[in-house]
C-alpha cells in the first residue's frame, strides 16, 4: 500500500529515488507540500503529545528518516524499501533544484551555520536560485518572515530549527503560503556546513 503506519505514524511507501521525482512533481505543479522526515523519536512523541499529532496529521509525507523506522516496518509486516532521511533528502533536492533553476529558501541554525550553508549551496549547486534565508532564533510571533517567505514564494523551503520545532512552525504556518515544498530537516545545515 502506499503507507506503512507504525505507531499510528502513516510512513510513505517509497524509496529516496521515487520520492525525489515525487516532490520534483509537485513543485512543477506549484503545490504547497509539507515533508516529515520522522525517526522514532518523533514517533514516541506523537504518542505523547496530541497536538503534535495533529500537526503530523497536516503533512502529505512522513518519510522513514533511519533504520530504526525501517526494521520496525518489517517486523510489522509491511516493509519499507529504505531509509528517506532529511539530510539525503536536502542534498537530492539542491541537486534536483540546480537541474531546474528551482528557488529555496533556507530557514534555521545559527547565524553562522545558516551563512556557510548558503554559499556552499550557492558554490556547490550554482543553478539554485537563493529566494532567502534566516537563522532560526527567531521571535515565533512575528509575522513578518513568513510573510518574507510568501513574498518570496520559493519553490523549496529547508526548515532546519530541530524537532519538535521544525514540525510546528511548518504546520502553524502552512496554510499561509501559496506554494512550495517545506521539509524538515533537523540539524543538516551544521552537517552541511562542518
Ligand atoms: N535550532 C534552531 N532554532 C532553535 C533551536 C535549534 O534553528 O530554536 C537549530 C540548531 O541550531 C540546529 C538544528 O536546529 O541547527 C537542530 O537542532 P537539534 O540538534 O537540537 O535538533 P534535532 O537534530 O534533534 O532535530
Amino acid at each position: 500500500s502506499k503507507f506503512v503506519h507504525i505507531l499510528g505514524v502513516p510512513f510513505v511507501n517509497t524509496n529516496q529515488k521515487d520520492f525525489i521525482n515525487t516532490l520534483q512533481n509537485h513543485i512543477a505543479r506549484q503545490e504547497r507540500t509539507f515533508v516529515v522526515t520522522a525517526n522514532p523519536e518523533i514517533v514516541m512523541h506523537s504518542l505523547e503529545d496530541s497536538q503534535y499529532k495533529q500537526t503530523l496529521a497536516k503533512a502529505q509525507y512522513i518519510t522513514a528518516d533511519g533504520i530504526g523506522i525501517v526494521k520496525a516496518a518489517a517486523i510489522v509486516g509491511e516493509p519499507l524499501p529504505e531509509r528517506v532521511s532529511g539530510y539525503d533528502l536536502m542534498l537530492d533536492l539542491l541537486e534536483s533544484a540546480h537541474n531546474n533553476h528551482s528557488s529555496i529558501f533556507f530557514l534555521g541554525a545559527a547565524e553562522e551555520v545558516l551563512q556557510q550553508t548558503v554559499a556552499k549551496a550557492k558554490r556547490e549547486y550554482p543553478g539554485i536560485k537563493i529566494a532567502g534565508s534566516h537563522n532560526g532564533f527567531f521571535d515565533w510571533h512575528d509575522h513578518l518572515l513568513p510573510q518574507k517567505i510568501k513574498n518570496a514564494a520559493p519553490d523549496i523551503v529547508f526548515v532546519a530549527l530541530g524537532f519538535p520545532r521544525q514540525e510546528q512552525w511548518i504546520g502553524a504556518h502552512i496554510e499561509e503560503f501559496d506554494k512550495g515544498i517545506f521539509i524538515g530537516i533537523g540539524g543538516s545545515f551544521d552537517v552541511f556546513s562542518g
